[in-house]
């Protein structure tokens, strides 16, 4: 039905190098501006991800790729369209420091659309360095969208083209289709949205799942002074990845809170229940993944803001994977530096060394206590809820810097 909202059933990342034109083409495409985090609004880049949902419609008079839009009317032909899917984007941060974020938000990434200026020299640092976190991760279904087409002539488009071909060769973005398109001015949308309806499908759930939700952000949504009557439960803010959620659900947080009992401390899973079910905006019974959602708890809020429970995995009790405080993993180290120079190599992970790691939504700093070729073991600061077999994104301290060394694999 033209008009109503319905709820994303797939994520896709926007990824590529600062300036290219990711926000841009969300706007385009949705309507909507992701920049909306103050800070980043100060700082020009984003800093949070940013999620904006696009429902993609097809015009009845009209045969692929011309029928495409995100118009509810189309006025050629003076009918309205219909609804083709609604997608949710994930506008991936281009700086480059913040790349743990950009790898926390890969995890929930159903495919991705790699947006490249086609007015520079291809590779820009970070659209290296997403193709990087895209085929480390394993994210396979790509879509490269050669954005600004009309800042150049025919020649200069056709000479980017062929860069862009040689720099994704080898990579998980070989053979993926290019897309010249022109965010700003609108055009050939509706061939990159054909593109995407074709190479990235919603992936096939099972609704019987459990419930697995990575919780991204936490609030307190009530105004100071409210009264204890008055008071709206804490709110948790992330994505649904497995299975399904409905109002009253009983809810289960891990890893928990930190407790202390008789001079011991201990993480212990918090409990609570779902009181009402936010999906693009709207509220609703029950959640399937996909998009943003947004759960009110019976939480005293005083435990969810200012994000305290950012980086927690939430499901239903006793149904959630363990939480560890240290574990082993397999280590696959990049070949040097993302960025960097030639030579830039990366030394092996040392016994003793802090890395900082990325599991999910959660970012935690390990301490390694032994590392062999190919795999260590680490000791967590705060421990984190996974299962094994997760991406977890290694980053190494170089310089002023925390930077992405490699990836890792959770053994146990
Ligand atoms: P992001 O950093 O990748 O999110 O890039 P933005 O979407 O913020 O775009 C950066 C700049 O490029 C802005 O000034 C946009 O207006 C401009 N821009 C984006 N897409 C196009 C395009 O297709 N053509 C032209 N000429 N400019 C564009
Ligand atoms: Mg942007």
């Amino acid at each position: 039905m033209a008009g109503t909202h319905r709820q994303p059933e797939v994520n896709i990342g926007l990824v590529g190098h600062v300036d290219h034109g990711k926000t841009t083409l969300v706007r385009a495409l949705s309507g909507e501006w992701t920049d909306q985090h103050s800070e980043e609004m100060k700082r020009g880049i984003s800093i949070r991800l940013g999620y904006a949902d696009a429902t993609f419609r097809r015009c009845p008079e009209e045969e692929p790729p011309e029928c495409y839009t995100v118009e509810e009317h189309c006025e050629e032909h003076d009918v309205d369209t219909e609804v083709a899917r609604t997608v949710s984007f994930v506008d991936a941060p281009g700086h480059e420091t913040l790349m743990a974020t950009m790898l926390s938000g890969a995890a929930l990434m159903d495919g991705a659309v790699l947006v490249v200026g086609a007015n520079e020299e291809v590779p820009q640092p970070q659209t290296e360095e997403h193709l990087m976190a895209l085929d480390i991760i394993g994210i396979e279904n790509v879509v490269i969208a050669q954005n600004k087409v009309d800042l150049v002539d025919a020649e200069q488009a056709r000479e980017n083209y062929q860069q862009i071909e040689e720099f994704v060769e080898g990579t998980v973005a070989e053979g993926a289709p290019v897309v010249p398109v022109s965010a700003e001015q609108e055009i050939n949308l509706d061939v990159l949205i054909e593109t995407i309806e074709e190479e990235i499908p919603t992936p096939e759930r099972d609704p019987d799942a459990d419930p697995r939700m990575y919780v991204a952000r936490s609030f307190d949504i009530n105004r100071p002074g409210t009264t204890w009557e008055g008071l709206t439960g804490g709110v948790l803010g992330g994505s649904l990845v497995a299975g399904e959620l409905d109002v009253d659900d009983d809810l289960e947080l891990r890893p928990g809170r930190e407790v202390e009992e008789g001079g011991q401390s201990e993480w212990q899973p918090i409990t609570t229940n779902v009181r009402s079910l936010q999906a693009g905006g709207e509220n609703v019974d029950t959640v399937t993944p996909g998009g943003l959602l947004g759960v009110g708890t019976g939480l005293d809020p005083s435990m969810t803001k200012g994000d305290a429970l950012a980086g927690q995995v939430a499901g239903h009790p006793e149904a959630l994977p363990p939480t560890w405080e240290s574990f082993e993993m397999d280590v696959d180290l990049l070949e040097r530096l993302v960025g960097a120079e030639e030579g830039e190599t990366i030394d092996p992970i040392n016994t003793g060394e802090p890395l900082m790691l990325t599991v999910g939504t959660a970012t935690t700093v390990g301490a390694v206590t032994s590392a062999r070729d190919g795999e260590c073991e680490v000791n967590l600061k705060r421990p984190v809820c996974a299962e094994e077999g997760d991406v977890i994104a290694i980053n190494r301290r170089v310089g002023a810097r925390w930077r992405l060394i490699g990836i890792g694999r959770l053994q146990g």
